[in-house]
């Protein structure tokens, strides 16, 4: 025994005084025999609570007595090791001994090298069960931080592809906003992604929310996307646009900032910061250090795919659009007309379209510098989309031209739209180095009624007409063609 350490735990089941005394004789200090009397040997639930022994010593005599379902209780206590004692020597049956689940069997007299001995064999299968029980233990540990690792990587490949099979950032944050919920409970993904404007100082920002925000609600993240744009920027927000999340299957994900736990995380690509992934979740929850690694991989992996679809969009904005004015191309024209023309049929509603040349552009040119009409082809674009609808379709046909399509608006309706915006190009002052000058337009205006027999693109030959017509009167002024009456069956 070791200096102040505990004496190792034997048992005796029903060892009448010779055997326990021989026993513990043979074993010395180290040693403590607990035996039990024969006629009050514990049951199985009994000695489950008990501290384990070292090894239970079992006279044959007392083995023989005890009923089968008692004997099949101490078989089955796998951590104990069974000494058998053998009183008559000559009659040992070695396979019966092994099939009880006998570990030794020692004959009387006992002496001290048998108890010894068996005392050391059971010590050392004790020895070999703890190992093997550890290693079994590892093993299983192994196995779980294999399986969670598997998980982590099929969770990690779905953010991937989903990520990567689409195009729209309102699609990718949608689709993120269901894939996260494998990893944490999600209640929402939105983002806010910028554009650093020339000079370098101030950035433009495109913030996403979900649909279906009450209005409070959507101030109250757009408050949030800015200040955190701002701090991960490092620059003033010269202005914003917000455009919602899609939607993936029946999930609505409108959520308050205070409905949970805020996540802001950066994204960036190619080693520049570009906007910053929100994720709302429910309060309780508690990233153990692996979620946070894979969190971190999937962020990873979604700012690339957002970062393309970014760039994606903009080579999409490039070809739909007109470089000078930012209003859209006469190719995207052409698309929208035929798409409008189909709708109206199909719903019967009213069309118009205003067809806008910019009176003796080229004196501006000539007097002012091309670079004077450039600005005035811009601000003109500009104040097209103030005055018009977000649903009507501003484009440069060429040139000086503009033409506005005007979905559900009646031709009374369009013809008043015209003149108000004549009049506010007439009264806009421009200036250009210095130097001050107005200029006017001319407007062909025509509409289409519900049930009309015309095709596409006499809409445009006749509001051409009409422009052509407001020139001959004499400009800056607006002529309206008056539709052809509804075909009426009588
Ligand atoms: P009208 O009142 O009959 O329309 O006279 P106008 O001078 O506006 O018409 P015209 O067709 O004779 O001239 C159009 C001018 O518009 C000629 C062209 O140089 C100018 N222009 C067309 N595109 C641009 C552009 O992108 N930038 C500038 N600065 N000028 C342009
Ligand atoms: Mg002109
Ligand atoms: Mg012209």
């Amino acid at each position: 025994m070791k200096r102040g350490s505990r004496p190792e735990l034997l048992w005796g089941f029903g060892l009448n005084s010779i055997e326990a005394g021989k026993i513990e004789d043979s074993l010395g200090p180290g040693f403590y025999l607990r035996n039990f009397s024969e006629r009050a040997l514990p049951g199985e639930k009994e000695l489950k609570n008990q501290e384990k022994p070292a090894a239970t010593w079992i006279p044959q005599r007392v083995w023989d007595l005890l009923p089968e379902s008692r004997r099949v209780e101490y078989r089955n206590l796998d951590s104990t090791q069974r000494i058998l004692i053998q009183e008559d020597k000559d009659n040992v049956d070695l396979e019966k001994v092994l099939e009880e689940g006998f570990l030794a069997v020692v004959s009387t007299p006992l002496t001290s090298s048998k108890v010894q001995d068996a005392l050391f064999r059971a010590k050392e299968i004790s020895g070999l069960y703890g190992d093997l029980y550890r290693m079994t233990e590892e093993i299983i540990l192994e196995r779980e931080l294999l399986s969670r690792k598997t998980e982590q990587l099929i969770f990690l490949n779905t953010v991937l592809s989903n990520a990567t099979e689409r195009l729209e950032v309102s699609d990718i944050l949608a689709q993120a906003g269901e894939d996260l919920k494998m990893l944490l409970p999600v209640l929402s993904v939105q983002g806010a992604f910028w554009n650093v404007l020339e000079g370098g100082k101030d950035i433009e920002t495109e913030i996403f929310l979900s649909q279906g925000l009450l209005p409070e609600v959507q101030s109250e993240w757009i408050d949030f996307m800015i200040e955190n744009v701002k701090t991960l920027s490092k620059a003033e927000v010269f202005g914003y646009n917000v455009s919602e999340v899609g939607i993936v299957g029946e999930n609505r994900m409108a959520y308050s900032p205070s409905a949970g736990r805020v996540l802001a995380l950066p994204l960036a690509a190619r080693g520049d910061k570009f906007g910053c992934l929100v994720i709302l979740c429910d309060s309780k929850v508690r990233l153990a250090k692996d979620q946070v690694s894979t969190l971190n991989a999937a962020v990873n992996h979604l700012s690339l795919a957002l970062s393309n679809a970014l760039m994606f969009s903009k080579i999409r904005t490039r070809a739909d659009r007109d470089g000078l004015t930012r209003v859209f191309n006469r190719r995207s024209f052409d698309e929208r007309l035929v798409e409008e023309f189909k709708r109206h049929q199909r719903l019967n509603t009213d069309l118009s379209l205003l067809m806008v040349d910019l009176d003796f552009f080229k004196n501006i040119n000539d007097t002012y510098g091309h670079m004077a009409g450039d600005m005035v082809l811009e601000r003109v674009a500009r104040l097209f989309e103030c005055t018009f609808r977000s649903t009507d379709f501003i484009a440069r046909y060429g040139g000086e031209e503009f033409v506005i399509l005007l979905p559900h608006t009646t031709e009374d309706n369009a013809g008043m739209l015209a003149e108000k915006i004549r009049k506010i190009i007439a009264e806009t002052t421009m200036t250009y180095n210095d130097k001050s000058f107005s200029v006017t337009a001319s407007i062909g205006v025509t509409s289409i009624r519900p049930g009309s027999l015309d095709k596409d693109n006499e809409i445009i030959s006749k509001a051409d007409e009409a422009l052509y017509e407001a020139k001959r009167q004499g400009r800056n002024r607006v002529v309206v063609t008056p539709a052809k009456p509804q075909l009426r069956i009588i």
